[in-house]
């Protein structure tokens, strides 16, 4: 038995790291960065809980912070109603309309293996895929390892899947927790989802700073899964980490960095100054301008214009007859002579000439 539980609890903290650092905090925000091996090894601990296409979790998460308890709100109890807000919003057949991991997701949709599990955005064969990935490793597992394995990693992963369900709902019902800071949703911090989500339930911090890795901003708000961020820094895993900045200023005014400062003596109080009150002003009144009138103008009249003197052609000169020319006479042409008559020739018919 303590072999099961044993198994059982570290099977669970591998499957909710893999929700929070690897669905959530890396892939749907972006908030480290980290090598691959590292990102795969939170991301198959989410996926083996069955959490479903990465591709589609993310882009279903990030509508959840871009719309927030609004009516496009994937799953917001205040829209929709809890059974909604619990599963109802996963069993659909695709995105709706204003969600498209191609226009919200093009980080995402980089990744060969990713884009695999995603199955086109074909929610229901991406849902299948990986239920059968989900189950046959079980059943292998009961063939290598035998059915305590088995059972112990079904239950984990069943129970992880909860988490995040159940977060969406009792982490927006504003009776459920508190808030540290206001703002129009009703995401609230909840003690015990933090504790079954690995700090996951301090929900309205993370609404507040989505994008720090660290959602458990005050003392008691304990995050385990930013202080496993933390180790994987130390190691070099973690490269950038975004850290949400209230906290390091609340962090040094606890340490008493800040505390240590002189307190600044107070400034005297401003005299109060009298009211000032605009004296009442008056437009003069302007004096009306004397009525302004054109002169007429005098009517123009055209004047008439000279009459012009007819004009007449000028006769022209009579041409001389030309019997009245002296011409000289043409000379007479001379008589062609007369051409001898050809000879006939036999067999040819000659053309007649005509006699001229
Ligand atoms: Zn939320
Ligand atoms: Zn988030």
């Amino acid at each position: 038995m303590t072999e099961f539980l044993v198994l059982f609890f570290s099977l669970y903290i591998w499957h909710a790291l893999g929700v929070t650092i690897g669905y959530h905090r890396l892939l749907s925000h972006r908030s480290f960065s980290c090598i691959k091996p590292l990102e795969y090894f939170f991301v198959l601990g989410g996926y083996l809980a069955f959490e479903g296409s990465p591709i589609w979790w993310a882009s279903m998460h990030r509508a959840h912070h871009r719309y927030v308890d609004t009516a496009l709100d994937p799953h917001s109890p205040r829209y929709g109603g809890v059974w909604n807000a619990y599963i109802g919003w996963t069993m659909h057949d695709t995105y709706p309309e204003h969600i498209d991991p191609k226009a919200q997701g093009k980080d995402l949709l980089k990744d060969p293996i990713y884009r695999f599990l995603d199955q086109g955005g074909d929610w229901k064969k991406a849902h299948a895929v990986n239920f059968a990935i989900g189950i046959g490793l079980r059943v292998a597992m009961y063939f290598i390892f035998g059915w305590q394995v088995a059972l112990a990693s079904t239950l984990a992963a069943l129970a992880v899947l909860q988490i995040p369900l159940l977060l969406n709902v009792v982490c927006h019902m504003p009776k459920a927790g508190y808030k540290n800071y206001g703002g129009q949703d009703d995401s609230v911090n909840v003690w015990w989802v933090a504790v079954l989500a690995m700090g996951e339930g301090w929900h309205n911090n993370h609404h507040m700073f989505p994008g720090s890795a660290r959602s458990g901003l005050k003392l008691h708000e304990v995050d385990p899964s930013w202080i496993v961020l933390r180790i994987c820094k130390l190691f070099k895993m973690v490269g950038y980490m975004n850290e949400a900045v209230v906290p390091r200023f609340e962090a040094k005014q606890k340490s008493g960095l800040l505390a240590q400062l002189p307190e600044l003596p107070k400034l005297p109080e401003m005299p109060k100054l009298p009211e000032f009150q605009m004296p009442e002003f008056h437009m003069p009144q302007v004096p009306s301008m004397p009525d302004f009138s054109l002169p007429r103008m005098p009517e123009f009249q055209m004047p008439e214009m000279p009459k012009l003197p007819e004009f007449q052609m000028p006769e022209m000169p009579q041409l001389p007859q030309l019997s009245d020319l002296n011409l000289p006479e043409m000379p007479k042409m001379p008589k062609m002579p007369e051409l001898p008559e050809l000879p006939e020739i036999p067999g040819l018919q000659q053309p007649k000439l005509a006699k001229s």
